[in-house]
């Protein structure tokens, strides 16, 4: 276990049509109350457990992480926390970054290292549509300025490829990445929750994107930079940096990771395609000591055998998943 993702809330300002479709969730779908999602002091304190058991990566996540009030005040308790032989955690954050160039600063200052941000198109119709609100490319670019601006750097990018919706934007967004100096990770669509009518056909497979994005730039496989490192990283040949591909559905990594997720209620998560959590709220409120949270989380995480990805078949696909915004992508 060495890398936690902690999402710090189930409420999202976008509606991606792969994610939170605005059809189901709208405007009546009732939210977590605040009294059920963990507080800064449960998520710094569950934070420190685990990197006392070897955890050291936290990446912040939701729904939208920025949307959480105060989030800089977190990022501060989480960035003091250090491992058992004194050094610092990678400490980090997914967004879908309408929010950064407002607190891009902010949340450099109180110690965040580097951010990934999500974008799907550079194109206003297919991010627009995909976002499920119109959300305009040119702010989210703001936003991607800014985290640079502040340091949050190097900016990955995280672009959800599905078939027939933003593949014509595979090209142009590796284009402007190459110049605008991030990193962009395609992710391959997949059957997360289930309410995104999932299906095999719209996703486009790792080996395609290689070969699209070699056909305009030659390109080479390049080594993890960890074992466990969720992107296979490819290095343009001409020097203009490199691009990650997820290929969870095509290339499961199962045997590989290294990943446990905390959902905003306190729900431990072993597997982004679970079925069911374990709960470390009930813990953390009924003043369990350090040692028996420990006891429980390593019990957790002995016992796990998930291994979703190398099973996925037309059977698991309807299992009743967790959506990932709940339990935090
Ligand atoms: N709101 C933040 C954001 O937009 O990055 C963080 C949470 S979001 C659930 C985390 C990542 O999961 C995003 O990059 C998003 O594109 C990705 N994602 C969501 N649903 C997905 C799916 N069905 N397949 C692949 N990636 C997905």
């Amino acid at each position: 276990m060495h890398d936690l993702r902690i999402s710090v809330t189930d409420r999202c300002n976008f509606r991606c049509t792969y994610c939170m479709p605005r059809e189901i969730f709208g405007r009546d779908y009732e939210f977590l109350p605040r009294d059920q999602v963990l507080s800064f002091e449960e998520i710094g304190r569950a934070a420190r457990v685990f990197v006392e058991l070897g955890v050291d990566k936290l990446r912040i996540t939701g729904g939208e992480p920025l949307v959480r009030r105060d989030l800089p005040v977190l990022i501060a308790m989480l960035a003091a926390i250090r491992r058992p032989d004194g050094g610092e955690v990678d400490l980090t954050l997914t967004t879908n970054g309408s929010a950064l160039r407002a607190l891009a600063r902010p949340l450099a200052d109180a110690g965040l290292r580097r951010v990934t941000v999500s974008l799907d198109s550079l194109d206003d119709a297919v991010f627009g549509a995909m976002n499920g609100i119109d959300f305009p490319v040119a702010r989210v670019l703001d936003g991607i300025a800014a985290a640079q601006e502040a340091g949050l750097a190097p900016v990955k990018i995280n672009m959800v490829v599905r078939r027939g919706v933003n593949e014509s934007s595979v090209v142009p967004m590796a284009a402007w990445a190459r110049d605008a100096g991030v990193i962009l990770r395609f992710i391959e669509y997949m059957d997360v929750g289930h309410s995104n009518g999932w299906r095999l056909d719209d996703v486009v497979s790792a080996e395609e994107l290689v070969r699209t994005i070699g056909e305009r730039w030659p390109i080479e496989p390049a080594d993890a930079n960890y074992r466990g490192e969720v992107a296979g990283r490819w290095r343009y040949l001409d020097g203009f940096g490199e691009l990650g591909i997820i290929s969870s559905v095509t290339r499961p990594f199962c045997g590989d990771c290294t990943r446990a997720r905390l959902s905003a209620e306190g729900q431990l998560y072993t597997c982004l395609f679970a079925v069911q959590g374990h709960d470390l709220r009930a813990a953390l409120r009924s003043g369990a000591s350090d040692d028996e949270l420990r006891a429980r989380i390593s019990s957790i995480w002995n016992a796990r055998d998930d291994r979703y990805s190398e099973l996925r078949s037309e059977a698991t696909t309807g299992l009743p998943k967790i959506e990932m915004f709940a339990m935090g992508g």
